[in-house]
């Protein structure tokens, strides 16, 4: 598995360590956020245009907060996002 050093995606400022989890997109830690989360192969699309819903990157920072590993997705057919928040990372 390849962890690559990105920019965060929640656009905390900070760098994230991103990985590569195949079909379900992609992992990240960030220690800015305080966590870590994942996007899919959709939300990453949109993240790498810098268009990811500021509304979904306001979500998972809170579940961050809260201490949940939440995860955003953007469907490639009606390009609706939505955050999933499991349990606890
Ligand atoms: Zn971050």
């Amino acid at each position: 598995m390849t962890t690559t050093s990105v920019d965060c995606p929640l656009q905390c400022g900070g760098q994230a360590q991103r990985s590569p989890i195949g079909w379900r997109g992609y992992a990240y830690r960030c220690p800015t956020c305080g966590g870590s989360f994942e996007l899919s192969d959709g939300a990453q699309a949109d993240a790498d245009r810098g268009q990811l819903h500021p509304q979904a990157i306001e979500r998972a920072r809170q579940a961050l907060a809260n201490g949940k590993h939440p995860r955003i997705e953007t469907g490639a057919d009606d390009k609706r996002t939505t955050v999933i928040v499991s349990g606890a990372s």
